[in-house]
């Protein structure tokens, strides 16, 4: 389809538009070095100030801005404005704590004076999803102009109205022109903009072929590279849990944003001795889920947010069952225009059905059976990611036992995964590497320079 806006609830084609031609990516790429030129000057404070603006203009125009986001990629209004207040809390955060990260810091060595001083790299390229078109490129963009470097925009190619309204957000903050851009272009050219020298580094969020195609070519370019790929997330629960409100948690998760979230509960690994239980109780949180219309504050879920995500959902579901699981609740797409399928549970599924340790990026979740707590991390541990996991006990061995055993970028013990800009973020494995959020995340882009003064 190109790029275009596609109202997914109902397959509508609302706007197209033009890719840019590679002299007008030239063009954009020679706007973002003389900006940064300039920029890297600027003070922390003047920085942080435009941060604020940011936020602020986020906030009062979240109704606006959450609207695009629904009708680009079918989210819930209400998940939509949701997520662009989220933006302005990030902007707040590194406007507030930015400068602190950055500050020089004093190492004793055989130097009268020793310290790292952090400075900024350029531009840094952002290659972004659409599944939080706004939240995936604030969570980049924060902490990347507090550190003073500058950025351009390739956002996924159904939410190009979203990748303007963030350019136009900062630019409306006062960050200089050209500090942020937004680049219409096919995914085909990210690759030959890698080669450029004025790109210092990138960060992609998406899947593992898109991933591992931009590491291939900053590798062959010795370029820094952030990858925040797929997960199959675990969602464990055993015998000493809370089972209602495991249950109640496991179902937000996994439907939240129509399931199209790289941190979704995915597969529920569940202790042999209260499985039926927790079956029961998951049944009863899927039957009062509502299926419709993304603008209706009653509505659960939405649509997926492309044609192409609903065939790939029905593919796995369908291949699944193939190989012997046992479908307890949906299962099909729903009978109406638009991209809506049914929330769906799954189970039966067994040790060599490969569904079962891949990722599902729908409201699908998969319900195993388990013996024992290390039964239950060999599961967990049992797929090609690693990004993060959710374990329930109130038996505090047993949250040790988690904790060091789950291979994953984060382990939430009695509590949903969630990212917060105070915890940095990120995944092991297939999942990816490098971290977002946090005073990691802000210390991914920058120059670590050691100074060594006699
Ligand atoms: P993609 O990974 O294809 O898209 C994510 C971003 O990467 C988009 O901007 C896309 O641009 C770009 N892109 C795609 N291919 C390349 C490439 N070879 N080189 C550089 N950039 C590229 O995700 P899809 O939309 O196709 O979704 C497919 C699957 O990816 C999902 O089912 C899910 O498993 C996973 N995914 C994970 C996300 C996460 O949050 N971790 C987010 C989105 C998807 P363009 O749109 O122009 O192709």
């Amino acid at each position: 389809m190109g790029i275009a806006t596609v109202n997914p609830a109902t397959g509508e084609v609302v706007k197209t538009f033009e890719a840019l031609s590679d002299a007008e990516i030239d063009s954009k790429v020679a706007i973002a070095q003389a900006a940064f030129l300039q920029y890297r000057q600027t003070s922390f404070e003047q920085r942080s100030q435009w941060l604020q603006a940011a936020a602020a203009i986020l906030e009062a125009e979240k109704d606006r801005l959450g609207a695009l986001i629904t009708l680009e990629m079918g989210k819930t209004l209400k998940s939509a404005i949701a997520e662009v207040e989220k933006c302005a809390v990030v902007c707040r955060f590194y406007a507030e704590q930015g400068a602190q990260f950055l500050a020089d810091e004093a190492i004793a060595s055989d130097a009268s004076h020793s310290f790292i001083r952090y400075q900024p790299l350029g531009i840094i390229l952002a290659v972004m999803p659409w599944n939080f078109p706004f939240w995936q490129v604030f969570r980049f963009a924060a902490p990347a102009l507090m550190a003073g470097n500058v950025g351009l925009l390739k956002h996924a190619s159904n939410v190009p109205q979203c990748a303007l309204a963030i350019a136009d957000v900062i630019r409306q903050a006062g960050f200089p022109d050209g500090v942020f851009q937004a680049l219409l272009m096919d995914s085909s050219k990210v690759a030959a903009l890698m080669a450029d020298d004025r790109i210092k580094a990138a960060t992609l969020t998406g899947s593992e072929p898109a991933g591992a195609s931009l590491a291939i070519a900053a590798g062959k370019n010795i370029k820094k590279v952030v990858l925040e790929l797929g997960g199959s997330d675990p969602f464990i629960v055993l015998p000493s849990a809370d089972l209602q409100a495991a249950a109640a948690t496991a179902v937000t998760s996994r439907m939240l944003n129509c399931g199209q979230t790289c941190i979704s509960a995915k597969r529920f690994i569940v202790a042999n001795s209260i499985a039926d239980e927790f079956e029961k109780l998951l049944i009863a949180e899927y039957e009062q889920l509502k299926v419709g219309d993304p603008m209706l504050p009653e509505t659960d879920l939405g649509p997926l947010s492309t044609s192409n995500i609903l065939e790939d959902i029905d593919r796995q579901v369908q291949a699944i069952v193939q190989q012997g699981a046992r479908i307890l609740m949906g299962g099909t797409r729903l009978d109406r225009p638009g991209n809506y399928y049914q929330p769906t549970l799954i189970t039966d599924i067994a040790d060599d059905n490969s569904l079962g340790r891949e990722e599902f990026f729908g409201p699908v979740g998969l319900l195993f059976r388990v013996a024992d707590i290390n039964q239950a991390i060999a599961l967990a541990n049992n797929t090609p990611f690693g990004l993060g996991s959710s374990a329930w006990t109130n038996d505090p061995a047993e949250q040790e036992q988690l904790i060091d055993d789950i291979e994953a970028g984060c382990v939430f013990i009695n509590g949903m995964v969630k990212s917060d800009p105070r915890l940095p973020f990120g995944g092991t494995k297939r999942s990816g590497f490098g971290r977002e959020l946090g005073v990691h995340g802000i210390h991914e882009f920058v120059n670590i320079k050691t100074i060594w003064v006699k």
